[in-house]
């Protein structure tokens, strides 16, 4: 999974910034940019989280968004999608 921000959109609040500093940071100009777009495994869930807590929806995912886990009930293992 990718991650965007719209710099037609940020205002700077830097929510995301303090929630995963890894893949969002300001530029030279005081906007702020996703340096590490690539979010998957262990970084899903902390850009999930810095995409909910933007308050003006400014960052997006690139291609489509994660969906919730779908777990096989017989084998409790994640289903991938074919
Ligand atoms: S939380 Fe949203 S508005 Fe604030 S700096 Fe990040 S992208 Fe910009």
């Amino acid at each position: 999974m990718r991650a965007r921000v719209d710099p037609t959109r940020c205002q700077g609040y830097a929510l995301c910034v303090e929630v995963a500093p890894k893949h969002f940071t300001f530029d030279d100009w005081g906007f702020v940019q996703a340096v590490q777009i690539d979010a998957d495994g262990e970084h899903l869930a902390t850009v999930t989280k810095a995409i909910d807590r933007c308050p003006i929806k400014a960052i997006r995912w690139i291609g489509s968004p994660p969906t919730a886990a779908v777990v096989d009930p017989e084998t409790d293992e994640p289903v991938r999608p074919v």
